[in-house]
């Protein structure tokens, strides 16, 4: 927008061009035709239309009109006109001179108001960035406290619980040995077996608790080492069903594994572990001798997809994303619920999302129970790291 001091200035500039431009043009008339002094005017009343707008153009269009009748038609010196062709002449130049004039202040006031608009359009999108900003603060905030506190749960389960339990067999165990001197043994060989058997699952359980958490560590800062080998999908999901033949001895397994499927370059004890985790999860959140169905087909674009599907109580939609939050755990308050840390998903979505593939929950194809799919890219585009994975391989496992 203009200011009132700059308005005016237009409507100074307006005339003094066109005097300037008569001042210049004059010493020459016997040497140049009227129609290039009409030109050289109205590129004057042009500068003026685009750079000061349409008023200051029609200012410059009419002095321009009378100078050009003035000092350059004859009679000069009059404004009275002889030849009628020069009244078609003057005519000609003042409707040129307004509506070019009009149609370049047109052209700049479009640009102006795109200025505007483009303005416009960045104000917004920086207070929508700050409005955004802020809501995901507020969000990152929320987050942390959950987390604290589902951290703070599970460090008073999964590490408090075991430590009671193992602290409590050695307090007796080391009582009775006391005792033992003077005093029947109250505790027969039995019964010291147990004592040292709970000793020795819980302290399993404390392992397998600081290790997932080591995991998910290595995960989070990056440095999850996947060494990656060609494969097929086979070896791997057999590996995680043997390793689970355990925790399924009272399901039935169906396993179904489409045929022909290309090899995979993956880390193959790390996917074996993420099939386990579900495989787990599987057999422990659904009744026994109910099914449990591990499928593997092709897709699109040289992927593979791995589902684990439950007929147990499946997995509510509004919670399907966030059993892939660390230390989670759907219905913890419930007594009788299995054990679990929460980690399983976690680490899984880490592993699968490492080797570039994506996994999510559904609902079975039988409307009963969950499903895990597992997407994984064959990994055939980078063949040439394989050789140092392989050398890293061995360093780690002789
Ligand atoms: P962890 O796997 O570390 O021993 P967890 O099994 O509780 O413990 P996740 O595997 O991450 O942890 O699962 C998170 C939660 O998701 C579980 O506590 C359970 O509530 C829910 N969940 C996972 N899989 C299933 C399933 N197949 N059916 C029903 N609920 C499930
Ligand atoms: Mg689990």
């Amino acid at each position: 927008m203009q200011s009132a001091g700059q308005k005016a200035a237009g409507y100074v500039v307006a005339v003094l061009a066109i005097g300037a431009a008569v001042a210049a043009l004059k010493p020459f008339t016997t040497h140049i035709n009227q129609t290039t002094v009409a030109l050289a005017l109205l590129l004057v009343v042009l500068f003026i239309a685009t750079r000061f707008g349409s008023r200051p153009a029609v200012l410059a269009a009419i002095a321009g009109v009378f100078s050009f009748n003035f000092f350059f038609l004859p009679p000069v010196g009059t404004l009275t006109i002889a030849d009628p062709d020069n009244w078609i002449a003057l005519a000609a130049f003042l409707i040129t001179a307004v509506t070019a004039g009009e149609l370049s202040a047109r052209a700049r006031r479009r640009a102006e108001e795109a200025e505007a608009g483009r303005r416009e359009i960045e104000r917004l999108y920086t207070e929508l960035r700050d409005a955004f900003e802020r809501a995901s603060e507020a969000e990152a905030l929320r987050r942390s406290e959950r987390l604290k506190s589902a951290l703070l749960d599970a460090v008073t389960h999964d590490i408090r619980t075991p430590l009671t339990s193992i602290k409590a067999s050695v307090t007796t165990l080391l009582d009775e040995l006391r005792t033992e001197t003077n005093k029947p043994a109250a505790l027969d060989s039995e019964g010291r077996r147990e004592m040292l058997e709970v000793i020795d699952e819980e302290a399993d359980r404390l392992n397998r608790f600081v290790e997932s958490l080591l995991e998910l560590a290595r995960i989070e800062a990056g440095q999850l080492d996947l060494r990656r080998r060609w494969g097929t999908v086979e070896e791997i999901i057999t590996a995680a069903l043997d390793r689970a033949k355990q925790l399924t001895r009272r399901h039935q397994i169906e396993l179904r594994i489409e045929d022909e499927l290309p090899t995979l370059r993956v880390d193959a004890r790390a996917v074996a572990e993420v099939l386990y985790s579900l495989i787990d999860n599987a057999a422990k959140y659904s009744p026994p001798a109910t099914k449990i169905k591990v499928t593997a087909s092709r897709l699109e674009g040289e992927m593979l997809q791995i589902a684990v599907e439950d007929e147990g109580p499946g997995i509510a939609p509004q919670l399907r994303e966030r059993v892939f939050d660390k230390f989670y755990r759907a219905g913890r308050q419930t007594t009788g619920s299995p054990a679990g840390t929460g980690l399983g998903l976690a680490i899984a979505r880490g592993i699968v999302e490492a080797h570039g593939g994506r996994i999510w929950i559904e609902e079975a194809g039988t409307g009963l129970g969950a499903r895990v799919v597992v997407v994984l890219p064959c990994g055939g585009e980078d063949r040439d790291t394989a050789e140092q994975m392989s050398k890293a391989d061995i360093a780690l496992t002789a």
